[in-house]
């Protein structure tokens, strides 16, 4: 008599769970035989793109993960430290270890302050992060309302900060560095410069900030400006973990990955969302990409348990958003390769596809978790010619 084959479940293991891995996991689900886990740093899913508003008093920004992760997923709140690719494990914290056929990098992107600007990591305060964010909503809310406030960065986070404090009668000053939202056109940005003009912000396009102290910024010129609270909010990092486990990255540390989001060093790890960088050419950090991203690992994944060959990524773009405060925000459009058009869409309209947008990629994951493979998006971007670096060290599942 024979005995019936073992049925071995493909253990996936998703590496942060936020716009990209809750999404990639809960898509996995489209096959009953994947054990999927979610592994997170945090307890609850961060909307990141809230945080200027949870920073102001203005919002909440994280979600239950029982509201968002399918059945069956298993959520382990812990962090990763190492992806042992010899051994097939994924190192957390704790000291514990998951064994994995296959992981889901997602471990997104993070705020960075400059360790080059003497004070900055000291006495400026980030955005990006529920903790930092935590940390600014806790000072503000000691700090009078007439206290001088500094935000750098004039990126659309910057932006968004500032807007948002700006419009609870804060004293704020945007310091550019460069140019007010350099990703808009010209009257995108004229938009957003005549809002911030008519809610009393001061902004300083070609100002950088050279020094932060704690009661004041100064420039590179040498003036100083009263500052009773510093918000850094001028660029992304990202987690070393890819770099940590000895895979290739990208200059920032993105996982360097093909088209198919395959690692360019090892085919059972696969990348997703801010953290990812697809030919050394990464995609606009965005929750608008993460989503789609996070859904195309899926199925890169899948495509792998199934044999079959993983397609090429295909997202297009079509503008992004930036909020001025709670009642309007500027909806630059774009070309579907991301390039800016000299048109918006502005006012209450733009702000209430502003918030449209940002419910839908939390209710897109949870669609995904009844309807697994649902997710749609917009297709037909510019991504590179040539086929990408094949797979080094490449495993077969
Ligand atoms: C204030 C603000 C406003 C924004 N507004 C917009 C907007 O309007 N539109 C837009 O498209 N984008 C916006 N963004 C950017 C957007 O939030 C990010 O691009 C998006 O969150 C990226 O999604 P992700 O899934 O790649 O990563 P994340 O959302 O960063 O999720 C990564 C997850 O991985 C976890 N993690 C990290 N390292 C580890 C580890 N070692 N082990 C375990 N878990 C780990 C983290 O805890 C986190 O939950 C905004 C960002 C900010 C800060």
């Amino acid at each position: 008599m024979s005995t019936p084959a073992r049925h071995t479940p493909n253990k996936v293991v998703v590496i942060g769970g936020g716009y990209a891995g809750a999404l990639a996991a809960n898509r996995l689900r489209i096959r009953t035989d994947v054990d999927i886990t979610v592994v997170n740093s945090r307890p609850e899913f961060v909307e990141r793109v809230r945080l200027h508003q949870f920073a102001a008093g203005t919002g909440e920004a994280t979600v239950d993960y029982g509201t968002l992760l399918g059945e069956g997923v298993r959520l382990v709140v812990d962090s990763a430290t190492r992806i042992d690719t010899a051994a097939r494990t994924v190192r957390l914290a704790s000291g514990r270890a998951l064994d994995y056929d296959h992981v889901i990098y997602a471990v997104g992107s993070t705020g960075a302050i400059p360790s080059s600007v003497p004070g900055a990591a000291e006495f400026a305060l980030g955005i990006a992060e529920l903790e930092s964010a935590r940390r600014l909503r806790a000072r503000l809310e000691e700090l009078p309302l007439d206290a001088p406030v500094t935000v750098v960065g004039g990126g659309l986070t910057g932006i968004e900060t500032a807007a948002e404090l700006a419009e609870r009668g804060r004293a704020i000053t945007l310091v550019c560095g460069r140019i007010l939202a350099p990703s808009f056109g010209a009257r995108g940005r004229r938009a957003v410069a005549k809002w911030l003009s008519r809610h009393g912000v001061v902004v300083l396009e070609a100002a950088v900030v050279s020094e932060v102290r704690p009661d004041a910024v100064v420039f590179a010129d040498g003036t100083a400006r009263a500052s009773a609270l510093t918000i850094w909010a001028g660029g992304f990092g990202v987690p070393e973990l890819a770099a940590a486990s000895g895979l290739r990255t990208d200059a920032l540390g993105r996982l360097l990955t093909d088209e198919t989001l395959t690692s360019v060093d090892d085919d059972r790890i696969v990348a997703a969302g801010d953290a990812a960088s697809p030919s050394g050419r990464p995609l606009r950090m965005s929750c608008y990409a993460a989503g789609p991203l996070g859904a195309q690992a899926a199925d890169t994944v899948l495509s792998r348990i199934a044999g079959t060959e993983p397609a090429m990524i295909d997202l297009a773009f079509s503008g992004a958003c930036v909020s001025l405060g709670r009642r309007t925000a500027v909806r630059q459009l774009a070309r579907k390769d991301d390039h800016p058009v000299n048109a918006y869409v502005g006012g209450r309209v733009g702000a209430a596809i502003k918030e449209a947008t940002c419910k839908f990629a939390v209710s897109r994951i949870r669609r995904e978790a009844r309807k697994p493979t649902s997710a749609m998006w917009l297709k037909g971007g510019s991504r590179p010619e040539q086929p990408a670096p094949a797979p080094r060290g490449a495993a077969s599942p």
